[in-house]
């Protein structure tokens, strides 16, 4: 697997198209598009990496996996009158739907549903707070106390998140925000600009793939919940294509980060910035399709 791994970090390194960066966060329009970086926590504690493993990324909306597993803990189940779970075959940012479907979102990964799940875990408390929740899920998941928030990040999104805004917005106009709307987008932003590495985030997956030495973050059900909406809807409109190119549950960013789980056998981070045109990363979405392949793993049998 270590051959394997470093053989597609030199593929990507090789490849003459590597997908665009995204620019309408200004923060995130300057990252360096010739990075790659993979990192496999497996089952039973080992890890491997390849590439820039070791480089932190701006993580964005990989963090509503665990936004979405906090918000659950919080309500269980009355989540779902506020969000539903089926893909929107629309992009990330869209406000389509909502009209349609008064003012429940699709899912918990596009950002409407993500900005309900962010009110939902912010609840009664502060965005301090709450964040300081959000960050210790994440660090007990990763057992690494060093993962933070990048606050320029955070900031020049909310300079410049006329879109989300909007779509709190809408979703406060029919009732489905608790919080005020500054608050919840406030935190929303912070969530997003969390920062890590392959090897962290890779890490912190393992509570989705039944690791025998981790004290379970989550329910089995809940778990497999979680993996259920991270194949169907965790790449937004790119949500099928993952699925036939790469068969296994994964949740990406527009920082060009990548969340892979193989149930039962291992955690996968890939990262690489310049996007495709579904905005899920173009040679971290290849790398993991040659993985998989190579590897002979899909939930799919
Ligand atoms: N913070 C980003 C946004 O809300 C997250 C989007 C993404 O990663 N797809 O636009």
């Amino acid at each position: 697997m270590q051959e394997l791994l470093l053989e597609i970090a030199e593929a990507a390194a090789g490849s003459p198209d590597k997908g665009n960066v995204a620019t309408y966060i200004p923060e995130l329009a300057g990252v360096d598009p010739d990075q790659f970086g993979i990192a496999v926590a497996l089952e039973d504690g080992r890890l491997l990496t390849a590439g820039d493993a070791d480089v932190p990324f701006s993580i964005q909306s990989v963090s509503k996996v665990f936004a979405l597993a906090l918000a659950l803990g919080r309500v269980g189940d009355q989540l779902w009158y506020r969000v539903g779970r089926e893909p929107s075959g629309l992009s990330f940012d869209s406000i389509l739907l909502l009209e349609r479907e008064d003012g429940i979102p699709r899912n918990p990964f596009i950002n409407a549903g993500a900005l309900v799940t962010t009110d939902t875990y912010l609840a009664e408390s502060n965005p301090r707070e709450a964040l300081g929740e959000l960050l210790r899920f994440i660090r007990a998941a990763a057992d690494d106390d060093s993962i933070h928030i990048n606050e320029r990040v955070a900031q020049s999104e909310i300079a410049t998140g006329h879109r989300n805004f909007s779509l709190a917005h809408y979703l406060a106009s029919h009732g489905n925000m608790r919080s005020a709307v500054d608050k919840v987008l406030g935190t929303y932003c912070h969530q997003c600009a969390i920062e890590m590495t392959c090897r962290q985030l890779a890490l912190a997956g393992r509570f989705l793939i039944d690791a025998d030495d981790m004290p379970p973050l989550v329910a089995v059900q809940r778990r497999r919940r979680i993996n259920a909406l991270m194949m169907t809807c965790g790449h937004y409109d790119g949500s099928g294509d993952f699925a036939f190119r790469v068969g296994l549950p994964g949740k990406s960013g527009v920082g060009g980060g990548i969340l892979v789980i193989s149930p039962g056998r291992a955690s996968i981070a890939v990262w690489s910035p310049g996007l495709n045109r579904y905005g899920n990363s173009k040679l971290g979405t290849e790398a993991m399709e040659t993985f998989a392949k190579r590897m002979g793993w899909s939930v799919f049998g």
